[in-house]
């Protein structure tokens, strides 16, 4: 059984994120959406209410489980058996930090690896943050978020 991890803020989930998804999900047994608690970034949505939207979102996909963690990533990792993790690379833009995190990963986890996945050319420029801007200016979002989560981000900022 190869189970491996997807961690990451989603704060909120995008249609991007659940194309890796997929795409992971036919590759592997098991994919655990790992959302992140101490992520560094400041979030809108707490990380029980993005564990809450994931978990919506991804209700149609067999093999994928959500999870919340805190901490280090490959401890948690080890705790659920997980064998890799999974990334998205978009844009040259993700390159470095993608990198520079892989090869910090593997330096606390021998043995451990990170395995890229690239979008459909439709979300290779989209991103969470660029969504939560348009949405907070007014704007409309369609066929770049999974259902109901327009609804969530409308509401949380009381738009
Ligand atoms: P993090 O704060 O860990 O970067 P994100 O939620 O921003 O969390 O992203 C999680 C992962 O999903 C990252 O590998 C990121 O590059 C990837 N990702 C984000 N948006 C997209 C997208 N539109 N297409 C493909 N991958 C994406």
């Amino acid at each position: 059984m190869k189970t491996v991890i997807y961690p990451g803020t989603f704060d909120p989930i995008t249609n991007g994120h659940i194309d890796i998804l997929k795409k992971a999900s036919r590759v592997f047994d098991q994919v655990i959406l790992s959302v992140a608690e101490d992520t560094g970034k400041s979030t809108l949505f707490s990380v029980d209410e993005r564990e809450q939207i994931c978990r919506e979102a991804v209700r149609d996909i067999a093999n994928v489980q959500v999870m919340k963690f805190s901490g280090l990533v490959v401890n948690f990792a080890r705790k659920v058996n997980a064998i890799a993790m999974i990334r998205g690379l978009r844009a040259i833009s993700d390159f470095e930090y993608e990198l520079s995190q892989a090869l910090m990963n593997e330096k606390l986890s021998d043995r451990f690896s990170t395995i890229f996945f690239v979008p459909d050319y439709k979300y290779l420029y989209l991103s969470s943050s660029m969504i939560k801007q348009v949405i907070s200016l007014g704007g409309s979002i369609n066929n770049l978020l999974p259902p109901g989560v327009e609804e969530a981000l409308r509401k949380k900022l009381n738009l």
